[in-house]
């Protein structure tokens, strides 16, 4: 198995000395084990409210060009066909936001009375305009009284002060007049988009990103102004997931509960946009946060409505799902430490997570059938040929192979048909928690053990802690089954029981996007805390290659394998300068075999270079036509006429030492 270390170092986002981390979980969450939803205050935004008691609001934003009124009144109101509850548009300056009583005006006059969001960048006077027309106001605390300029300034607590009084000179009229208006305010911290004055003392950290929205609220609640949504967004789910349980936490300490729009930015598209985004929102969900998402997908924005829905659907009735007994929690939930485990053959340590695909509900098993798992048999050649989303085992239940398997494949059988199987090389078996016990000794190198939250009795883990060559595959019968695989986890570490863990989950009766979604939010949620050595997703009635590459994607947005290119694509909006959409599939094309490579696809620079430090390489439109091209956060080839950029970018990667010629 090649992949052995190859797995990126965890990510860790040092805290200043000085800043207390809270080992009590509540601090930011209801309850770890028991869903319960964060209690928020209650924001009016026009006819709808967001927070306490309401639904999850599902909102989106438009990609017309603003001062096209009528493209942007016909693309609203097909976003808010597709169940859009809030249209956002963006007001670059004052003659957009002056525009928005048009796009409004015409909105009315058809019937369609959605609340809509005029989304500011760098343009105070933007927002002053727009307070007075639409129901709610988004900033960005990054650039809303910054011009960027990208210096490391050394601030004095004086100095830094004195920021501080400026930025409330130039924010304050803007509360004054949402407060005025009843206008609802949205404080939309992006991780890409942070000051100066943040980046010099907190660095691009989930802190940073907490205290830059810290400093907006606190200006706001000067002025006993409290219409205000929170978010904490960034392209690096572990990053945007520590975000906002800090600013829960500090909110809590603090005696606020601001509503939280939720949202992982420059998801990208397709597959990959859908899985990061349920990564990100569906691990903050399964906590119990947030009131309304935006799902960014470099698509149609009205495309983004269902994938939101699928999302915060799931927790509609989600009080009356299991309640499991509180277990102390071993982990920092604003850090992320992969669990200490041992290494069992090539599962556990410092491997990377593996993945296992259920072949058991299959009668039969070919050379044919492990295509869809990335295995392809050359008969002309008589080998067989690797996909970067090879799986790592086949589960094949009852069944045996009648085949050569690749050499890089493992078989899991039942224990039954193991044992008639025993002496073939890379065949293990998969045992009960009653066999498990029953059975003294098992001649495999490995042996598997199918285990839920309550088979973990003392007897059970001292068994496990002293078996060098057990693996648990961690079950549930629950379809909300995380937090119960949670508190095993936490089970196994509280009592210093190192055996590695693979997450095995099983879903029916679901279409393929609540499969991909329902699976990237369950998986995704116990791997960013650093739970897992492995995932094991059956769904029989999902295509083979699609549940593959679901746990391909899963591990890659979680950050803890990578398979492929990442692309971190902007959804596009009124500023953006070229088509994303069209930009982002030639991209694509020419770059998808660069497999560890992350790409920034973006429609402008309001969050250009700083989502540039998350990338290896960046493709920003800076001007109609022209493109600037980025190594990491600088500058290498500035206005690249558009119809040259991609092969420009391709001779950056090349003269980096990146580019890999297709096999
Ligand atoms: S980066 Fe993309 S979505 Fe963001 S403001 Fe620019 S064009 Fe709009």
């Amino acid at each position: 198995m090649a992949e052995v270390h190859e797995g990126r170092e965890a990510q860790h986002f040092p805290l200043p000395r000085c800043f207390f981390v809270p080992m009590d979980t509540s601090s930011y969450c209801p309850d770890l084990f028991s869903y319960k939803r964060y209690r928020t205050r209650t924001v009016k935004v026009g006819p709808i409210a967001i927070g306490g008691d309401n639904p999850i609001r599902l909102q989106s934003m438009t990609t017309t060009d603003t001062m096209d009124t009528e493209a942007t009144v016909a693309q609203s109101i097909r976003m808010i066909n597709a169940g859009c509850e809030l249209v956002r548009i963006t007001a670059p300056s004052k003659n957009e936001a002056e525009n928005l009583q048009p796009i409004k005006d015409a909105l009315r006059a058809r019937g369609y009375d959605a609340p809509l969001v005029a989304d500011i960048h760098f343009t105070p006077n933007a927002a002053e305009v727009a307070a007075g027309i639409v129901e709610k106001v988004r900033v960005n605390p990054g650039n809303y009284a910054d011009k960027k300029k990208f210096e490391e300034i050394d601030y004095t607590d004086e100095s830094y002060a004195a920021e501080l009084v400026r930025i409330r000179e130039r924010f304050t009229p803007l509360v004054l007049l949402c407060k005025q208006h009843g206008t609802a305010m949205r404080i939309g911290t992006n991780h890409g988009s942070l000051s100066d004055r943040i980046l010099s003392r907190y660095g691009d950290t989930p802190l940073g990103m907490v205290e830059s929205a810290m400093e907006f609220i606190r200006i706001c609640r000067d002025h006993d102004f409290h219409d205000i949504v929170v978010s904490m967004k960034a392209s690096n789910t572990l990053v945007m997931v520590q975000a906002y349980r800090l600013l829960v936490h500090t909110m809590m300490m603090d005696g606020m509960n601001y509503p939280l729009h939720l949202g992982v930015t420059e998801a990208g598209d397709g597959e990959d946009g859908r899985i990061k985004s349920a990564v990100g929102i569906g691990t903050l969900l399964e906590d119990g946060l947030g009131d309304t998402i935006r799902v960014s997908l470099t698509e149609d924005p009205e495309a983004e409505i269902p994938v939101a829905a699928a999302l915060a659907n799931r927790y509609l009735k989600r009080g009356s799902a299991i309640a499991i007994s509180p277990v102390p929690v071993p982990i920092n939930p604003f850090d992320h430490t992969r669990r200490h485990t041992r290494a069992t053959a090539q599962i556990g340590d410092r491997n990377v997570p593996r993945v296992i695909m259920d072949y058991s509900q299959r009668s039969e098993i070919t050379p044919a059938s492990l295509f869809a798992v990335g295995y392809h048999y050359s008969v002309p050649l008589d080998k067989w040929n690797l996909s970067d989303l090879a799986c790592d085992f086949i589960y094949t239940g009852k069944n045996a192979i009648s085949f050569e398997i690749p050499g890089t494949l493992g078989v899991i059988q039942d224990l039954d048909a193991w044992t008639k199987n025993s002496s073939l090389d890379r065949h293990y078996p998969l045992l009960s928690g009653h066999e498990y016990l029953q059975q003294n000794d098992h001649s495999a190198a490995i042996h598997f053990i199918t285990l839920s939250l309550n088979d973990l009795n003392n007897a059970m883990i001292q068994r496990l802690h002293n078996d060098q060559r057990a693996v648990v595959l961690l079950a549930t019968s629950h379809a909300h089954g995380m937090a119960e695989q949670r508190a095993a986890f936490f089970t196994l570490m509280n009592a210093g029981c190192e055996v590695p863990v693979i997450s095995a989950r099983s879903y029916s009766n679901l279409t393929e996007d609540e499969f991909t979604l329902y699976s990237a939010t369950d998986l995704g949620a116990l791997l960013i805390d650093g739970l897992g050595d492995g995932i094991m997703i059956s769904s029989p009635q999902t295509p083979m290659q699609r549940v593959n590459s679901a746990a391909f994607g899963i591990l890659q947005a979680t950050r803890t394998r990578i398979s492929k290119t990442e692309y971190i694509s902007c959804p596009s909006c009124g500023r953006t300068l070229f088509d994303l959409q069209e930009t982002t599939g030639k991209i694509r094309a020419r770059t998808s075999h660069l497999k560890g490579i992350k790409i920034g696809i973006m429609g402008c620079i309001v969050n250009g270079p700083g989502e540039m430090a998350d990338a290896d390489y960046g493709y920003v439109g800076t001007g109609p036509g022209k493109i600037t091209l980025y190594k990491e956060k600088n500058v290498v080839k500035k206005n690249v006429p558009e119809a040259q950029a991609v092969d420009e970018l391709i001779a950056l990667i090349r003269e980096n030492g990146d580019w890999v010629e297709v096999d």
